[in-house]
């Protein structure tokens, strides 16, 4: 399983409303990924994959006493273009670099957890507008609290650059990002604005 992709989901898994689209479509791919998953181990790691079946929920016409009578997965169509594919590439490519930055500050204990920081992205041209079109995934992709984009100063060298800082605000007591929002709601005074209207819903 990629870690990437099960880091990137707790967010939305804990703190999104129950049953908002976001989580709601998180889970959906994660029980059709454990349920394929269980099936293609099954030959493999017998007694496991059937202390796993037994806890998870099933189909009318799966078998859901033994894991063993059940099919082999099939392939699940989805419907993305080339062009998606390749913008997400490009953001794996980013976070890649961007964690670089974000493992320095944390071994030299300037924060203990990324999400304590902010990022700052200075690039130029076509680079520039690419992180412009992606920016509102990226806090959620860097697990940070904060994202700003700015021109390079130097757009000759045309390198991204990244700066690590703290980020401002408080610590939300609960999707524990840190945010300048966090108190703003006076019924929710120890959360950030997003939380607090989540839970105004
Ligand atoms: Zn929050």
């Amino acid at each position: 399983m990629s870690n990437f992709y099960l880091d990137v989901l707790k967010d939305r898994l804990y703190t999104e409303k129950a049953d908002s689209k976001q989580r709601r479509a998180a889970q959906t791919a994660i029980y059709l990924i454990l349920d394929s998953l269980t099936r293609m181990l099954t030959p493999i790691l017998a007694y496991t994959a059937d202390e796993i079946w037994r806890y998870l929920p099933h189909r009318a016409d799966d078998d859901a006493e033994n894991v063993l009578y059940n099919s082999m997965p099939s392939t699940v169509a989805v419907d993305v273009d080339d062009d998606f594919i390749a913008s997400w590439d490009r953001i794996h490519e980013l976070r890649d670099t961007v964690k670089k930055s974000l493992e320095v500050v944390i071994k030299e204990k300037v924060v203990k957890a990324s999400l304590e920081t902010c990022v700052t992205l200075k690039a130029s041209g076509e680079e520039y507008d690419f992180i412009e079109k992606v920016l509102p995934e990226l806090k959620s992709v860097f697990i940070v609290s904060e994202v700003k984009l700015e021109k390079a100063d130097n757009a000759l060298s045309g390198e991204l650059e990244v700066a690590v800082t703290k980020a401002e605000g408080e610590k939300c007591e609960r999707c524990w990002s840190y945010s300048i929002t966090v108190g703003s709601d006076s019924e929710h005074p120890t959360l950030c604005a997003r939380c607090a209207a989540i839970l105004g819903q």
